[in-house]
């Protein structure tokens, strides 16, 4: 019997998701798990080996060698281990983003991954944001949220949040790397980005991220309560 519950946010990069499910997680007292940071662990080891994240010949060897923690700081946040090592920050490096997207259409990664994902829902309440949570990780979840927004108001918010971080990209560049990153996520065979047939469709193209907050945590208190 199921014994936690869950929230399953996908959508595509720049949606807001990590941003929007950790807040949701915080109002609803449940444990945030950013998946994509999970595949940016696997892609971070592919770029410091020096494989080529879309050959699988060149990636699946790398699964026997790389240990893969998750772990919550004093901070709160969720901490991403490299075979021990904290790669936290370092995942969030615009480089990987490509790496994590290329090693991530890999069916043994997914699958690699998959036990460690569910793990977490069996032994918590989670909101859990990635591609495929709510069409493969976690198909029984109690709530799935399928977050969207135009392409180009996203590519503006990944934008201006690597210029928080000091890295000074030009716009274009991010525009064009949402594009191909949601073409790669969405054509690919292996768990391709899709909503789930249950899931509602969030569009935040026109909200602030408290309006969005507003419209997630009306759309989970009705299924919470259903
Ligand atoms: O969410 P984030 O942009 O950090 O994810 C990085 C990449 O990892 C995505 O572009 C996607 O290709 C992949 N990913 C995935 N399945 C998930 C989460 C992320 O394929 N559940």
């Amino acid at each position: 019997m199921k014994q936690h519950r869950s929230v399953a946010i996908d959508g595509p990069s720049g949606a807001g998701k990590s941003t929007l499910a950790k807040r949701l997680a915080e109002a609803l007292g449940y444990l945030y798990v950013d998946t994509g940071a999970i595949y940016r662990t696997v892609g971070l080891q592919a770029f410091r080996t020096g494989a080529d994240p879309s050959d699988p010949a060149a990636v699946i060897p790398l699964l026997q060698d790389i240990q893969i923690r998750l772990a919550y700081g004093e901070d709160g946040l969720q901490h991403m281990y490299l075979n021990g090592e904290d790669v936290t920050a370092e995942i969030r490096r615009h480089e990987i983003s490509a790496y994590a997207s290329g090693v991530s259409a890999i069916p043994e990664v997914r699958a690699f991954l998959l036990e460690q994902q569910r793990g977490l829902a069996e032994e918590h309440d989670v909101v859990m944001d990635g591609r495929d949570i709510g069409t493969v990780v976690l198909p029984d979840a109690d709530v799935k949220i399928f977050l969207t927004a135009a392409p180009e108001a996203r590519a503006r918010r990944r934008w201006l949040e690597l210029k928080e971080r000091g890295q000074e990209t030009a716009f274009e560049t991010v525009l064009h790397d949402v594009l191909e990153r949601d073409e790669r996520d969405t054509s690919r065979a292996a768990a391709p980005l899709r909503q789930a047939e249950d899931a509602v469709l969030a569009d935040t193209t026109e909200k602030d991220l408290e309006q969005s907050l507003e419209l997630l945590m009306h759309i989970v208190k009705e299924h919470l309560q259903a």
